[in-house]
Protein backbone atom coordinates (compact mmCIF):
# COMPACT_ATOMS: atom_id res chain seq x y z
CA UNK A 1 0.00 0.00 0.00
CA UNK A 2 1.25 3.83 -0.75
CA UNK A 3 1.03 6.13 1.90
CA UNK A 4 -2.52 7.65 1.10
CA UNK A 5 -3.47 3.82 1.17
CA UNK A 6 -1.88 3.15 4.96
CA UNK A 7 -3.47 6.71 6.09
CA UNK A 8 -6.69 6.07 5.28
CA UNK A 9 -6.87 2.50 6.99
CA UNK A 10 -4.86 3.17 9.80
CA UNK A 11 -5.17 6.70 10.91
CA UNK A 12 -7.96 7.80 12.75
CA UNK A 13 -10.41 9.61 10.86
CA UNK A 14 -10.04 13.15 12.20
CA UNK A 15 -8.79 15.14 9.33
CA UNK A 16 -10.24 15.78 5.56
CA UNK A 17 -6.70 15.67 3.54
CA UNK A 18 -5.77 17.22 0.52
CA UNK A 19 -4.78 14.09 -1.30
CA UNK A 20 -0.89 15.03 -1.08
CA UNK A 21 1.85 12.99 0.29
CA UNK A 22 4.78 15.76 1.26
CA UNK A 23 8.24 14.74 1.36
CA UNK A 24 10.70 17.51 1.64
CA UNK A 25 10.69 21.07 1.09
CA UNK A 26 13.51 23.99 1.08
CA UNK A 27 11.87 27.50 2.22
CA UNK A 28 8.56 27.56 0.93
CA UNK A 29 8.91 25.34 -2.05
CA UNK A 30 7.93 21.80 -0.74
CA UNK A 31 7.79 18.03 -3.15
CA UNK A 32 5.43 15.46 -2.53
CA UNK A 33 6.12 12.02 -3.41
CA UNK A 34 5.44 11.93 -7.08
CA UNK A 35 8.10 14.92 -7.15
CA UNK A 36 5.54 17.34 -7.97
CA UNK A 37 6.30 20.91 -6.40
CA UNK A 38 4.07 23.06 -4.34
CA UNK A 39 4.51 26.82 -3.09
CA UNK A 40 3.50 26.92 0.37
CA UNK A 41 0.61 29.29 1.24
CA UNK A 42 0.15 27.54 4.61
CA UNK A 43 3.52 27.21 6.84
CA UNK A 44 1.51 24.02 8.26
CA UNK A 45 -0.92 26.17 9.62
CA UNK A 46 1.55 28.92 10.80
CA UNK A 47 4.26 26.93 12.25
CA UNK A 48 7.13 26.67 9.89
CA UNK A 49 8.15 30.19 10.34
CA UNK A 50 11.07 30.14 8.24
CA UNK A 51 9.88 27.58 5.73
CA UNK A 52 11.11 24.23 5.20
CA UNK A 53 14.71 23.00 6.71
CA UNK A 54 15.98 26.56 6.96
CA UNK A 55 20.10 26.28 7.22
CA UNK A 56 20.23 28.12 10.91
CA UNK A 57 17.26 26.17 12.45
CA UNK A 58 18.23 22.49 11.39
CA UNK A 59 21.54 23.22 12.59
CA UNK A 60 20.42 24.83 16.34
CA UNK A 61 17.93 21.23 16.27
CA UNK A 62 20.93 19.11 15.34
CA UNK A 63 23.69 20.07 17.46
CA UNK A 64 20.93 19.89 20.21
CA UNK A 65 19.79 16.49 19.35
CA UNK A 66 23.41 15.49 19.55
CA UNK A 67 23.92 16.58 22.92
CA UNK A 68 20.92 15.07 24.30
CA UNK A 69 17.31 15.19 23.64
CA UNK A 70 15.06 15.20 26.75
CA UNK A 71 15.84 15.44 30.60
CA UNK A 72 12.38 15.83 32.20
CA UNK A 73 11.46 18.39 34.09
CA UNK A 74 13.15 17.28 37.48
CA UNK A 75 16.53 18.35 35.74
CA UNK A 76 17.86 22.85 34.79
CA UNK A 77 18.41 22.51 30.85
CA UNK A 78 19.84 25.55 29.04
CA UNK A 79 18.10 25.61 25.95
CA UNK A 80 14.47 25.75 27.75
CA UNK A 81 15.99 28.78 30.19
CA UNK A 82 17.35 30.94 27.33
CA UNK A 83 14.10 30.15 25.52
CA UNK A 84 12.34 31.26 28.70
CA UNK A 85 14.59 34.67 28.66
CA UNK A 86 13.88 35.81 25.30
CA UNK A 87 9.60 34.98 25.50
CA UNK A 88 9.95 37.72 28.38
CA UNK A 89 12.39 39.88 27.43
CA UNK A 90 10.47 40.81 23.99
CA UNK A 91 6.77 40.33 25.39
CA UNK A 92 7.01 42.11 28.92
CA UNK A 93 6.19 38.78 30.62
CA UNK A 94 7.57 37.68 33.60
CA UNK A 95 7.86 33.77 33.35
CA UNK A 96 6.88 30.86 31.60
CA UNK A 97 5.51 27.37 31.38
CA UNK A 98 6.42 25.48 29.01
CA UNK A 99 3.99 22.63 27.06
CA UNK A 100 3.49 20.97 23.79
CA UNK A 101 0.21 22.29 21.93
CA UNK A 102 -1.40 25.97 21.46
CA UNK A 103 -4.44 23.74 23.25
CA UNK A 104 -2.06 22.65 26.38
CA UNK A 105 -0.90 26.59 26.61
CA UNK A 106 -4.77 27.98 26.85
CA UNK A 107 -5.02 24.72 29.41
CA UNK A 108 -2.26 26.41 31.69
CA UNK A 109 -3.54 30.18 31.26
CA UNK A 110 -6.91 28.68 32.40
CA UNK A 111 -5.37 27.25 35.51
CA UNK A 112 -3.63 30.27 36.19
CA UNK A 113 -7.15 32.10 35.86
CA UNK A 114 -9.21 30.00 38.36
CA UNK A 115 -5.91 29.75 40.87
CA UNK A 116 -5.68 33.62 40.76
CA UNK A 117 -9.52 33.87 40.89
CA UNK A 118 -9.00 32.21 44.93
CA UNK A 119 -11.99 30.02 44.29
CA UNK A 120 -14.10 33.07 44.56
CA UNK A 121 -13.92 34.17 41.06
CA UNK A 122 -14.97 31.19 38.50
CA UNK A 123 -15.43 32.03 35.19
CA UNK A 124 -13.89 32.62 32.12
CA UNK A 125 -14.89 34.80 28.94
CA UNK A 126 -14.09 34.25 25.60
CA UNK A 127 -15.84 35.15 22.51
CA UNK A 128 -18.49 33.68 20.13
CA UNK A 129 -16.95 32.32 16.66
CA UNK A 130 -13.85 31.64 19.00
CA UNK A 131 -11.03 28.95 18.45
CA UNK A 132 -8.83 28.00 21.62
CA UNK A 133 -8.03 24.26 20.80
CA UNK A 134 -9.34 20.59 21.06
CA UNK A 135 -9.03 19.17 24.37
CA UNK A 136 -12.39 19.34 26.60
CA UNK A 137 -11.78 22.09 28.47
CA UNK A 138 -10.67 24.27 25.16
CA UNK A 139 -13.47 23.10 23.34
CA UNK A 140 -15.55 24.87 26.31
CA UNK A 141 -13.40 27.94 25.71
CA UNK A 142 -14.39 27.54 22.59
CA UNK A 143 -17.08 29.81 20.89
CA UNK A 144 -18.28 27.57 17.74
CA UNK A 145 -20.93 25.20 17.97
CA UNK A 146 -19.52 23.89 15.61
CA UNK A 147 -16.66 22.09 17.48
CA UNK A 148 -19.24 21.26 20.58
CA UNK A 149 -21.29 18.34 18.74
CA UNK A 150 -21.01 14.86 19.99
CA UNK A 151 -18.18 15.82 22.92
CA UNK A 152 -20.45 17.24 25.87
CA UNK A 153 -20.68 17.37 28.82
CA UNK A 154 -18.13 20.13 29.15
CA UNK A 155 -15.95 21.98 31.63
CA UNK A 156 -18.14 24.78 33.24
CA UNK A 157 -17.41 28.24 34.02
CA UNK A 158 -16.89 29.70 30.57
CA UNK A 159 -19.17 32.37 29.13
CA UNK A 160 -19.31 33.45 25.52
CA UNK A 161 -19.85 36.80 23.90
CA UNK A 162 -20.37 38.14 20.62
CA UNK A 163 -16.98 39.64 19.19
CA UNK A 164 -16.92 43.84 18.99
CA UNK A 165 -19.91 44.11 21.57
CA UNK A 166 -18.85 46.05 24.47
CA UNK A 167 -21.76 46.15 26.37
CA UNK A 168 -22.01 42.26 26.70
CA UNK A 169 -18.58 41.92 27.73
CA UNK A 170 -19.73 44.17 30.39
CA UNK A 171 -22.89 42.14 31.24
CA UNK A 172 -20.82 38.99 31.19
CA UNK A 173 -19.28 40.91 34.24
CA UNK A 174 -22.35 42.10 36.18
CA UNK A 175 -23.32 38.36 35.98
CA UNK A 176 -20.89 36.05 36.83
CA UNK A 177 -18.07 36.08 39.15
CA UNK A 178 -15.03 36.76 36.21
CA UNK A 179 -11.40 35.93 36.83
CA UNK A 180 -10.48 36.11 33.21
CA UNK A 181 -11.01 37.10 29.17
CA UNK A 182 -9.20 34.88 26.98
CA UNK A 183 -9.25 36.14 23.50
CA UNK A 184 -7.75 35.78 20.02
CA UNK A 185 -6.80 39.67 18.39
CA UNK A 186 -7.27 38.02 15.02
CA UNK A 187 -9.87 35.12 15.03
CA UNK A 188 -8.04 32.80 12.99
CA UNK A 189 -10.03 29.42 12.61
CA UNK A 190 -12.91 31.62 12.49
CA UNK A 191 -12.44 33.12 9.39
CA UNK A 192 -9.27 35.83 9.95
CA UNK A 193 -11.26 38.06 11.77
CA UNK A 194 -9.59 41.14 13.19
CA UNK A 195 -10.69 42.64 16.39
CA UNK A 196 -11.04 45.99 16.54
CA UNK A 197 -8.13 48.61 18.81
CA UNK A 198 -10.77 49.84 20.63
CA UNK A 199 -12.85 47.28 21.47
CA UNK A 200 -9.95 45.13 22.72
CA UNK A 201 -8.75 48.14 24.75
CA UNK A 202 -12.09 48.71 26.72
CA UNK A 203 -11.92 44.65 27.16
CA UNK A 204 -8.30 45.38 28.60
CA UNK A 205 -10.36 48.57 31.14
CA UNK A 206 -12.98 45.91 32.09
CA UNK A 207 -10.28 43.55 32.83
CA UNK A 208 -8.27 46.09 35.22
CA UNK A 209 -11.66 47.56 36.85
CA UNK A 210 -12.95 44.38 37.73
CA UNK A 211 -9.62 42.80 38.95
CA UNK A 212 -9.87 39.82 36.19
CA UNK A 213 -7.03 38.78 33.79
CA UNK A 214 -6.54 39.68 30.69
CA UNK A 215 -5.44 36.60 28.45
CA UNK A 216 -4.52 36.63 24.93
CA UNK A 217 -4.59 33.72 22.69
CA UNK A 218 -1.51 34.20 20.26
CA UNK A 219 -0.84 30.28 19.11
CA UNK A 220 -1.76 31.53 15.77
CA UNK A 221 -1.18 35.11 15.94
CA UNK A 222 2.05 34.93 17.61
CA UNK A 223 6.02 34.62 16.41
CA UNK A 224 6.36 37.67 13.70
CA UNK A 225 3.07 36.53 11.97
CA UNK A 226 1.59 40.25 12.32
CA UNK A 227 4.78 41.81 12.21
CA UNK A 228 5.52 41.83 15.95
CA UNK A 229 6.62 39.56 17.75
CA UNK A 230 2.84 39.06 19.40
CA UNK A 231 -0.23 40.69 17.55
CA UNK A 232 -1.15 42.46 21.26
CA UNK A 233 2.14 44.57 20.40
CA UNK A 234 0.22 45.82 17.71
CA UNK A 235 -2.83 47.17 19.50
CA UNK A 236 -1.44 48.70 22.68
CA UNK A 237 -2.06 46.68 25.66
CA UNK A 238 0.00 44.10 27.61
CA UNK A 239 -1.83 41.49 28.63
CA UNK A 240 -1.53 39.34 32.04
CA UNK A 241 -1.35 36.13 30.35
CA UNK A 242 -0.25 35.17 26.35
CA UNK A 243 -0.41 31.80 25.04
CA UNK A 244 1.74 30.68 22.37
CA UNK A 245 2.77 27.27 20.24
CA UNK A 246 2.34 27.04 16.46
CA UNK A 247 5.43 28.85 15.16
CA UNK A 248 7.01 28.69 18.28
CA UNK A 249 9.32 25.68 17.56
CA UNK A 250 9.99 26.77 13.88
CA UNK A 251 8.55 23.04 13.43
CA UNK A 252 8.46 21.16 16.40
CA UNK A 253 5.90 20.96 18.81
CA UNK A 254 6.51 23.08 21.92
CA UNK A 255 3.51 25.14 23.61
CA UNK A 256 4.16 28.72 26.08
CA UNK A 257 2.30 30.02 28.55
CA UNK A 258 3.81 33.28 29.28
CA UNK A 259 2.65 35.22 32.65
CA UNK A 260 2.57 38.78 33.46
CA UNK A 261 3.69 40.31 36.10
CA UNK A 262 0.13 39.80 38.33
CA UNK A 263 0.58 35.91 37.73
CA UNK A 264 4.13 35.34 37.57
CA UNK A 265 4.41 33.91 41.45
CA UNK A 266 0.15 32.29 41.07
CA UNK A 267 1.77 28.70 40.43
CA UNK A 268 3.94 26.76 43.14
CA UNK A 269 5.26 23.46 42.99
CA UNK A 270 3.02 20.59 42.22
CA UNK A 271 0.53 23.09 40.39
CA UNK A 272 1.07 22.29 37.07
CA UNK A 273 3.41 20.32 34.65
CA UNK A 274 4.39 18.30 31.67
CA UNK A 275 6.54 15.49 30.99
CA UNK A 276 7.59 16.54 27.67
CA UNK A 277 7.40 20.53 27.90
CA UNK A 278 10.13 22.62 27.29
CA UNK A 279 12.12 20.04 25.52
CA UNK A 280 15.69 20.59 24.89
CA UNK A 281 15.76 20.07 21.14
CA UNK A 282 12.11 22.07 20.45
CA UNK A 283 13.53 24.79 23.00
CA UNK A 284 16.69 24.80 20.61
CA UNK A 285 14.83 25.23 17.47
CA UNK A 286 12.50 28.14 19.23
CA UNK A 287 15.63 29.66 20.80
CA UNK A 288 17.18 30.11 16.69
CA UNK A 289 13.87 31.38 15.79
CA UNK A 290 13.17 33.42 18.82
CA UNK A 291 16.50 35.52 18.09
CA UNK A 292 15.60 36.21 14.53
CA UNK A 293 12.55 38.12 15.33
CA UNK A 294 13.67 41.57 15.13
CA UNK A 295 13.06 45.29 13.46
CA UNK A 296 14.04 43.64 9.91
CA UNK A 297 12.11 40.36 9.97
CA UNK A 298 8.87 42.68 10.52
CA UNK A 299 9.74 45.27 7.82
CA UNK A 300 9.68 42.29 5.61
CA UNK A 301 6.39 40.90 6.86
CA UNK A 302 5.10 43.91 6.16
CA UNK A 303 6.50 44.26 2.84
CA UNK A 304 4.91 40.39 1.86
CA UNK A 305 1.96 41.83 3.02
CA UNK A 306 1.55 44.60 0.59
CA UNK A 307 2.57 42.84 -2.35
CA UNK A 308 0.04 40.14 -1.17
CA UNK A 309 -2.66 42.68 -0.73
CA UNK A 310 -2.08 44.57 -3.49
CA UNK A 311 -1.54 41.63 -6.15
CA UNK A 312 -4.72 40.12 -4.05
CA UNK A 313 -7.13 42.86 -4.55
CA UNK A 314 -6.50 43.60 -8.12
CA UNK A 315 -7.79 40.00 -8.38
CA UNK A 316 -10.86 38.84 -10.78
CA UNK A 317 -13.18 36.74 -7.83
CA UNK A 318 -12.07 38.29 -4.85
CA UNK A 319 -14.45 40.16 -2.84
CA UNK A 320 -12.68 41.27 0.20
CA UNK A 321 -9.63 40.90 2.04
CA UNK A 322 -8.70 40.99 5.88
CA UNK A 323 -6.01 40.22 8.04
CA UNK A 324 -2.65 41.70 9.22
CA UNK A 325 0.91 41.19 8.20
CA UNK A 326 1.23 37.42 6.76
CA UNK A 327 -1.76 36.30 8.12
CA UNK A 328 -4.70 36.88 5.61
CA UNK A 329 -8.49 35.81 4.81
CA UNK A 330 -9.92 36.36 1.53
CA UNK A 331 -13.48 36.37 1.07
CA UNK A 332 -13.84 34.53 -3.01
CA UNK A 333 -16.74 34.60 -5.44
CA UNK A 334 -15.97 30.79 -5.86
CA UNK A 335 -16.67 28.57 -2.87
CA UNK A 336 -12.91 28.43 -0.74
CA UNK A 337 -13.20 24.63 0.00
CA UNK A 338 -13.27 24.09 -4.24
CA UNK A 339 -10.87 26.91 -4.81
CA UNK A 340 -8.00 25.15 -2.17
CA UNK A 341 -8.27 21.70 -4.67
CA UNK A 342 -7.78 23.89 -7.59
CA UNK A 343 -4.96 25.58 -6.08
CA UNK A 344 -3.48 22.66 -4.97
CA UNK A 345 -3.59 21.02 -8.75
CA UNK A 346 -2.01 24.32 -9.81
CA UNK A 347 0.67 23.80 -7.21
CA UNK A 348 -0.16 25.97 -4.46
CA UNK A 349 -1.13 24.97 -1.05
CA UNK A 350 -3.81 27.02 0.67
CA UNK A 351 -6.05 26.76 3.73
CA UNK A 352 -9.64 27.98 4.56
CA UNK A 353 -11.05 28.97 8.10
CA UNK A 354 -14.84 29.11 7.90
CA UNK A 355 -15.62 30.05 4.56
CA UNK A 356 -12.57 32.23 3.44
CA UNK A 357 -9.47 31.10 1.88
CA UNK A 358 -6.41 31.81 4.26
CA UNK A 359 -3.17 32.30 3.50
CA UNK A 360 0.14 32.07 6.33
CA UNK A 361 2.84 31.50 3.89
CA UNK A 362 6.49 30.84 5.66
CA UNK A 363 7.38 34.78 6.86
CA UNK A 364 11.02 33.71 5.26
CA UNK A 365 9.02 33.25 1.41
CA UNK A 366 10.76 34.75 -1.33
CA UNK A 367 9.82 37.64 -3.92
CA UNK A 368 10.19 34.63 -6.53
CA UNK A 369 8.05 32.34 -4.44
CA UNK A 370 5.17 34.44 -3.40
CA UNK A 371 5.37 35.88 -7.53
CA UNK A 372 4.84 32.43 -8.58
CA UNK A 373 2.08 31.56 -6.22
CA UNK A 374 0.51 34.90 -7.25
CA UNK A 375 0.23 34.06 -10.77
CA UNK A 376 -1.03 30.65 -9.79
CA UNK A 377 -3.77 32.22 -7.48
CA UNK A 378 -4.96 35.30 -10.40
CA UNK A 379 -5.10 32.34 -12.67
CA UNK A 380 -7.13 30.19 -10.44
CA UNK A 381 -9.31 32.29 -8.53
CA UNK A 382 -10.15 34.57 -12.23
C1 LIG B 1 -4.28 26.14 16.53
C2 LIG B 1 -4.84 26.94 17.64
C3 LIG B 1 -4.98 26.39 18.93
C4 LIG B 1 -4.71 24.94 19.22
O1 LIG B 1 -3.36 24.62 19.04
P1 LIG B 1 -2.93 23.06 19.03
O2 LIG B 1 -1.41 23.13 18.97
O3 LIG B 1 -3.53 22.45 17.81
O4 LIG B 1 -3.43 22.46 20.28
C5 LIG B 1 -5.43 27.22 19.94
N1 LIG B 1 -5.72 28.51 19.71
C6 LIG B 1 -5.59 29.07 18.49
C7 LIG B 1 -5.92 30.52 18.30
C8 LIG B 1 -5.16 28.30 17.41
O5 LIG B 1 -5.08 28.85 16.19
Amino acid sequence: MNTMQLDNQYIARTYARQPVALVRGENATLYDESGKKYIDMGAGIAVNVFGACDAAWREAVTSQLSLLQHASNYYYTQPMAELARLLCEKSGMRRVFFGNSGAEANECAIKVARKYGGGVKDTIVTLENSFHGRTITTLSATGQDAFHRDFGPFTPGFCHVAPGDIAAMREAFSNHKVCGVLVELIQGEGGVRVLDTGYIRAVAALCEEFGALLMVDEVQTGIGRTGRLYCYQNYGILPDVVTSAKGLGGGLPIGACLLGEKVKDVFAPGDHGSTFGGNPVCAAGAVSVLSRMDDALYREVARKHDILVSALSGCAGVLGIEGIGLMLGVRTREDAHALVGSLREQGVLALTAKDRLRFLPPLSITDDELTEALTRVKEVLA
